[in-house]
């Protein structure tokens, strides 16, 4: 029994969520390996348990997840679990990879209780469900926030040149690689602090203003809800929720945001929660551990002052 955690790279940016995707694989075996798709990094620094990392030059046309099904799926037989993270990437290429081998795909876990017994929300994270797998390959999407992030012994291990058969999709035509915004707020996978804004704040100058000041004051990340994204105040990179990112920071805080099933499906595992809402009866103070009832045009003004 081994495990295989695929991770993409993009540019020079080591691929997030090793860490995570390492702790949880522990919990399969004790060793697994890693595919890094993209990049060129000829070493890693990488967590005890992994044994061996494999690298696939992957050209940006490669990228589009059809692309990569096919070539990945025969090398994926030779483990019994394959891991990746639960993110864009990762539910678009692991289903399509199970789609080829013609097996069941487990969704967003967040526990592996057994190597085949898995943990995983449904009903927009209303209910926990524990789900045995009877495949022969278990293919797993794995909610990173829920496994440890702290590797206390790592290692160098050079990566292996791996040639996977890799055939662009006719069908799809590549325009161009989304480059990562590197800015004064931390991406919102890593970040201990989360500042979202709904769609009260009005408009993308407001937003900007208000929410995007408040994240750099905490030193966090910058959430959204949907109606904000739809708005076209925020980019839709950095909504939360069911149809978002899942994230658990230390402290979430949510500026005019009404707390709908869907966006607490994204924030909920927030350590503190801390909510900004004129309406005393709003649904998100049902999940805040620190409410504030008032307006948010006066209230985040007098915060950024004492801050
Ligand atoms: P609203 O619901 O309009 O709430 C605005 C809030 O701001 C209200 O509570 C109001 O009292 C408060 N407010 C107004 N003015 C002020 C002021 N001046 N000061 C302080 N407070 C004020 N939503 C997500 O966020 N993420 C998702 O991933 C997501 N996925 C979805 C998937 C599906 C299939 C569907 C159907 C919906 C999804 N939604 C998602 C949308 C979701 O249902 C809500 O519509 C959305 O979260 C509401 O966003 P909001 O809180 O910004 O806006």
């Amino acid at each position: 029994m081994k495990s295989l955690i695929i991770l993409r790279q993009l540019g020079d940016a080591l691929p997030l969520g090793l860490t995570e995707l390492a702790s949880a694989a522990a919990k399969i075996a004790p060793v697994c390996d890693v595919l890094v798709l993209g990049g060129n990094t000829p070493e890693l620094s990488v967590p005890n348990n992994v044994e061996q990392v494999f690298q696939a030059a992957v050209s940006d046309n490669y990228l589009a997840a059809s692309s990569l099904a096919k070539g990945l799926s025969g090398f994926c037989r030779n483990y019994s679990h394959v891991l990746m993270a639960a993110d864009s990437f990762g539910k678009d290429l692991l289903p399509r990879i199970g789609g080829v081998l013609d097996i069941a795909q487990f969704s967003e876990i967040i526990e592996i209780i057994s190597p085949r017994i898995f943990k995983r929300p449904i009903y927009a994270g209303n209910a926990l469900v524990e789900v045995e797998s009877l495949e022969e390959i278990n293919l797993l999407t794995i909610r990173t926030q829920a496994f440890s992030s702290n590797a206390s012994n790592t290692k160098m291990l050079a990566a292996q040149a791996l040639e996977l058969g890799f055939a662009i999709d006719e069908q799809i035509e590549f325009i161009e690689q989304n480059q990562l915004v590197v800015g004064d707020v931390p991406p919102l996978a890593q970040a201990k602090v989360i500042v979202s804004g709904g769609r009260s704040l009005g408009s993308a100058e407001n937003f900007n203003h208000l929410i995007h000041q408040l994240a750099v004051k905490f030193g966090g990340a910058v959430g959204a809800t949907r109606a904000a994204v739809e708005a076209g105040y925020a980019t839709n990179d950095i909504q939360v929720g069911q149809t978002g990112q899942i994230v658990a920071p230390q402290l979430y805080i949510a500026v005019g945001i009404s707390g709908a099933v869907q966006h607490i499906a994204g924030m909920k595992d927030s350590k503190i929660v801390v909510a900004i809402n004129s309406d005393e009866n709003a649904q998100i103070f049902e999940y805040a551990d620190y409410g504030v009832v008032g307006d948010l045009f006066e209230i985040v003004p007098q915060l950024l002052e004492k801050l």
